[in-house]
């Protein structure tokens, strides 16, 4: 992965957050990826190298198709999120956190490695869901994954709801279903709270989560980006470091002597 930010351009961006006070970070799938969890458009994300992978991430071909949710089930079986670890991209957050100036944690992930980092639940945003628990489309019956996850090995393949019968899928927003209204509009709001809006692992091409850079922009926020990649919101950014996570995190987050 090239490493384009240089020395100057990261003194920037951290003198730039560390006068934040009421800092939001917004992460994507990048910023799991060395804990193993692979994102969907970087250069080994799951749809660059696989395109069809994007249909089971697709409500309609879920909801009707239940080879696509076969094929589903299988691949949360083999996830690798089950055993995955907090990196240090996760660890300099929490240390935001720690520090009192994070102001909120809006992430895109469905893995909860905020979470198990240590991150303080009620600060963390989920705007798509959570992979860790599943919910029944008719009734809305929620349950941990490991649990319907255990009846895939024990031979359903494609397990339906306990109460009533209805599909299941994992607690996640997929392509083409709503947000969770409260969600996202709170992820909006801390968006125009913040001080500095610290964007973090994501292409910024999904909306309405990316639309979150252009708000804190408009509200008088710093916004600094590190991605490896251009992403789509690089024009509304003060700072973009085209960088790897783990290298550039902690220094960012570090008090200024
Ligand atoms: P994305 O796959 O569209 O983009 C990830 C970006 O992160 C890419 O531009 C890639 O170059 C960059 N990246 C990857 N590893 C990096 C590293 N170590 N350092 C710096 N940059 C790195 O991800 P997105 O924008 O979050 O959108 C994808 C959607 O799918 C979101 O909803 C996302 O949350 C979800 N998703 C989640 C997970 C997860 O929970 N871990 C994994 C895959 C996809």
């Amino acid at each position: 992965m090239a490493i384009a930010a240089d020395e100057a351009q990261i003194e920037a961006a951290h003198e730039a957050v560390s006068r934040g006070r009421r800092i939001v970070v917004l992460t994507g799938a990048g910023i799991s990826t060395d804990s193993g969890i692979p994102d969907f458009r970087g250069p080994n994300g799951v749809w660059t190298r696989n395109p069809a992978a994007e249909k089971s991430s697709t409500l309609q071909h879920y909801l009707a198709d239940p080879d696509v949710r076969k094929r589903a089930w299988l691949t949360r079986l083999d996830s690798p999120m089950w055993t995955a670890e907090p990196n240090a991209g996760h660890l300099a957050i929490l240390e935001l956190e720690r520090q009192g100036r994070l102001h909120a944690l809006i992430t895109q992930n469905i893995d909860e490695l905020h979470q198990q980092a240590g991150n303080d639940r009620a600060n963390v945003i989920q705007v798509h869901g959570t992979a860790r628990w599943t919910r029944c489309w008719e009734c809305g019956d929620r349950r941990p994954m490991r649990e319907t996850l255990d009846r895939v090995r024990a031979g359903e393949a494609d397990p339906s709801c306990l109460l009533c019968g209805g599909i299941l899928k994992s607690d996640t927003i997929s392509f083409g279903q709503a947000l969770v209204p409260e969600v996202i509009d709170r992820a909006m709001d801390v968006s125009e709270e913040c001080d500095v809006l610290l964007a973090v692992g994501s292409t910024l091409s999904v909306h309405p989560a990316a639309a979150c850079v252009p708000i804190a922009r408009a509200a008088g926020a710093t916004v600094v980006i590190v991605n490896a990649e251009p992403t789509a919101m690089d024009h509304h950014a003060h700072h973009v470091l085209r960088s790897r996570i783990d290298e550039v995190l902690p220094t960012l987050v570090r008090i200024r002597s």
